[in-house]
């Protein structure tokens, strides 16, 4: 019998040679759940739990499969002796229940300690507090449960070191003083993000949908712009701090800035047309993967159990190398930013899958 080649999970994973999915399935609690394991030469998969109403399990199962790839590439970026995981929980997130949470937790705990776990979309620190009460295996646990808590500081901060390294290597100094900058969502890493700029003496504008958000801010400081008008306007650097695919062929008609570096996740509308377009408009496009790994370092020093917050930050600093040594190679390889980045990542995981 021939197998559709459309319909092959097998096919699906080829070419990022993942090493291995685990469907997770409990009908009375109506739990469906895959756990996606990419890749783990450089250490045990970490990655977060999202939980998410797909439309389809094939949409779910393309999902885990791109975000866990993502994390291996991250964490093979960072430095950090970890692999690239992630889970999806597939349905509304009405059908949460402690009972949910802790048979999905023995799920995880069977794979004892591939996959690390931690907190995603739709996933709230009551679940991975109950994750914890079944599972050794989960971090971003906050710190009266013996974790590191918020990593939204880690993020941010590197972030903007990231931005800074990704100014020097346009103008030569990495001060940000007068530079435009706009931060387009000012959540818990938006925030923090322009509280840094604006010591740096930055001249910093923020757009977001939630006035809350920006009643946050120090509002004699920032120049708030409305949605409506978000591209109206030239920057030198654009921060994606909001969601992913922002960075796409019809906003990239009208985006005018230099540089496009922030924290959010999947920038890119697409993995092809979209950083092509990027250098033909002779913008400098700094990974996500690369600058937002704040977070993933945080999440790391939980699982090999040292909670140290100043050797986060400290590590997390090195984002500023490491963006550097991107867009050195990118420069001297012809490629896009995002290539280089993947293929630096892929190079140290592969250095160190022949030991
Ligand atoms: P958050 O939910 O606290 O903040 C997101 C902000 O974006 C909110 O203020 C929201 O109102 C705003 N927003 C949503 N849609 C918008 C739109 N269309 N235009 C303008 N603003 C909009 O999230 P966060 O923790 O600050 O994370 C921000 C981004 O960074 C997310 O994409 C997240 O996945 C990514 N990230 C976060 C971390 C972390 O440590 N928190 C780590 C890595 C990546």
């Amino acid at each position: 019998m021939s197998i559709d080649q459309n319909n092959s999970v097998f096919e699906k994973i080829k070419n990022d040679n993942h090493e291995q999915l685990v469907f997770c399935n409990d009908e009375a609690l109506g739990l469906k759940a895959i756990i996606g394991i990419h890749n783990t030469v450089l250490g045990p998969a970490i990655g977060g739990t999202r939980m998410w109403n797909y439309s389809s399990d094939n949409e779910a199962l393309r999902d885990v499969i791109n975000l866990s790839k993502a994390m291996s590439y991250k964490s093979s970026l960072a430095g950090l002796n970890a692999g690239g995981g992630k889970a999806v929980i597939i349905g509304d997130i009405k059908l949460k229940s402690e009972s949910f949470i802790k048979r999905f937790a023995d799920f995880i705990n069977d794979l004892n300690g591939k996959y690390w776990t931690a907190q995603d979309v739709n996933m709230s620190i009551q679940d991975i507090v109950w994750v914890k009460e079944r599972s050794n295996y989960v971090v971003g646990l906050p710190k009266e449960h013996g974790g590191l808590g918020d990593s939204s500081s880690p993020t941010a901060y590197g972030v903007y070191v990231g931005i800074k390294s990704a100014t020097k290597h346009i103008t030569g100094k990495d001060s940000l003083k007068d530079k435009k900058v706009l931060v387009q969502g000012v959540g818990n890493v938006g925030r923090k993000l322009v509280n840094h700029l604006l010591e740096e003496g930055a001249n910093v504008s923020v757009v977001d949908i939630n006035q809350e958000n920006i009643e946050k801010l120090s509002l004699d400081k920032v120049n708030v712009i409305n949605e409506n008008e978000i591209y109206d306007n030239s920057y030198d650097i654009l921060s994606p701090c909001a969601l992913g695919g922002t960075i796409n062929v019809n906003s990239l008609k009208n985006i005018k800035c230099n540089i496009i570096a922030g924290a959010a996740n999947n920038q890119l509308g697409d993995d092809t047309l979209v950083p092509k377009m990027l250098q033909e408009k002779k913008i400098l496009y700094v990974p996500d993967f690369l600058i937002n790994a704040g977070g993933i370092i945080s999440v790391y020093h939980e699982q090999i159990n040292d909670i140290d917050e100043k050797k986060v930050m400290e590590m997390t600093e090195s984002i500023y190398d490491k963006v550097s040594d991107v867009l050195d190679h990118s420069i001297k390889n012809s490629t896009t930013t995002n290539s280089s980045a993947i293929q630096l990542a892929k190079d140290r995981i592969k250095e160190n899958s022949k030991k």
